[in-house]
């Protein structure tokens, strides 16, 4: 089959699944209360942090933050525009943004000016939120100034924790309030640095898979079946490449011919996606000498599936005449557009012809899989792209995004906090230019959102 294929040129995935992301803790106050101060207290200056100019719009608005193990999305909203006209109602605009896109909030208020009516129409929304709330009394930078935070009670939020953003005071306290104030979250389970990475060499019967495993790992490590058909554990093989040492996830069946059995290709790709399962990146062989078939394309859906690196190899290189050539670069184009992005090495595993190139590949695609854009970072990128580039209008409404989180990566994933839905067309382009701005060379990108409208 040489059709188009809608499957493999389809959006990227929507926003309709939940990806687990760290808990989201939003500064809200009114201007000059102190919040970027705070922020970089309590980032610990990791981050720099524009200063808090009354009218002056931020760059960043959202950093990554962690008190005691508690890891957590610190989100400045200082920068938020609501359209609502007055400080008070600008200020509790933006405290009901903040209020639905956290788990819980920071409100600062400033101790030495006591409440004001803005800092009153904030308490209102965030008491009407239901979110917790945590509040800060900034600016007492002594024992003296205590006393000022006592008035607070009287915003009707709770204890207000005397803190001095600029000295440091009081804020361990605040910051234990917050932390438990959020959502348990999961320990990240960290992976041995030194281990070798792990590859599945996939692709349909035929195109050349324990040639080319024969052709790296020699012969001589062929494991012996003991009966056709019978189902064994699966064999991993350590092989070195490139002068470092990869795991070949079941190399007993690739070297195992599926091909001779019934049902083969049911076989077949019940095998795949086990091996891809314990696999970090997946080379996708295919047969040059044929048409590209339905079934390369459908083991290349199943690496993105399974959110693996990817590297297309294109085997039996030697067979290649001008004509076949031609064709080929067609097929290429029209059925792999939407792996574009995955590094390619045109080989063949009879002569041994730039087999060598699968290393840089493997380590190109490895390296997207593995990149971590830090929260700071990724929203004052996001922050310029919007700029430049807002989403489209729907229903009469400009979504908004908020900010940006990358929730994971291996594969990396990002998720949108947004006012609105985004088209998938908005949404290819954010990737397309992630890709274009960060590499992800290799690598499946994953783009949710998470609405709050
Ligand atoms: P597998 O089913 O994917 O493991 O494929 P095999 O490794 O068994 O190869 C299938 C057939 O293609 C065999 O006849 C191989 O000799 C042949 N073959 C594999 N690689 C190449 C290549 O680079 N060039 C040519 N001309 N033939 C190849």
């Amino acid at each position: 089959m040489t059709e188009h294929n809608p499957a493999l040129d389809g959006p990227p995935d929507g926003g309709d699944e939940e990806t687990e992301v760290k808990p989201v803790v939003a500064v809200v106050g009114r201007p000059n209360v102190g919040k970027s101060s705070l922020v970089n207290r309590i980032l610990g200056r990791r981050e720099a942090v524009v200063e808090d100019v009354p009218g002056v719009t931020r760059d960043r608005v959202a950093y990554d933050a962690s008190w005691q193990s508690q890891e957590f999305t610190l989100v400045d909203t200082g920068g938020w525009e609501t359209g609502l006209s007055g400080l008070a109602g600008m200020v509790a605009g933006q405290a009901e943004f903040a209020a639905r896109a956290a788990d819980a909030i920071l409100f600062v208020v400033d101790s030495t000016v006591g409440t004001t009516d803005a800092d009153e129409a904030v308490a209102r929304v965030l008491r009407r939120s239901g979110k917790p709330v945590v509040l800060a009394a900034n600016k007492v930078d002594g024992e003296l100034q205590e006393a000022d935070a006592l008035t607070l009670w009287n915003l009707g939020i709770g204890e207000p924790f005397p803190v001095s953003a600029l000295h440091g005071r009081g804020t361990g306290d605040m910051l234990d309030a917050v932390a438990a104030a959020l959502p348990q979250t999961p320990q990240r389970e960290e992976e041995p640095e030194d281990a070798p990475r792990r590859i599945a060499l996939v692709g349909r019967p035929n195109v050349g898979k324990s040639s080319l495993l024969n052709r790296i790992a020699g012969e001589d490590r062929v494991v012996v079946d003991a009966e056709a058909g019978t189902t064994r554990d699966a064999v991993d093989e350590i092989v070195e490449l490139g002068g470092r040492p990869w795991t070949f996830i079941d190399t007993a069946g690739i070297r195992r011919r599926f091909r001779a059995l019934q049902g083969a290709d049911y076989y077949a790709t019940v095998r795949t996606s086990q091996a891809l399962d314990r696999a970090e990146v997946a080379v996708v062989l295919m047969d040059v000498s044929e048409p590209l078939a339905e079934q390369d394309i459908r083991v290349v859906e199943q690496v993105l599936e399974a959110g693996r690196a990817l590297v297309l190899a294109f085997n039996k290189w030697d067979t290649l005449d001008e004509e076949r050539r031609y064709y080929l670069e067609k097929e290429i184009d029209r059925q792999l557009s939407r792996v574009s992005w995955a590094p390619r090495v045109n080989i063949s595993a009879s002569t041994g012809r730039h087999v060598e190139r699968l290393v840089p590949a493997l380590e190109t695609s490895l390296a997207g899989w593995d990149t971590r854009i830090p929260t700071g970072k990724l929203n004052g990128w996001l922050k310029e792209l919007v700029a430049a580039t807002p989403p489209p209008v729907r229903g009469g409404k400009q979504p908004k995004i908020l900010f940006a989180t990358q929730a994971d990566a291996r594969p990396p994933q990002f998720v949108l906090f947004t006012t609105g839905f985004l088209e998938d067309n908005y949404r290819r382009f954010i990737e397309r230019r992630l890709r274009e701005d960060f590499g992800f060379h290799g690598s499946p990108i994953k783009l949710t959102m998470r609405i709050r409208e």
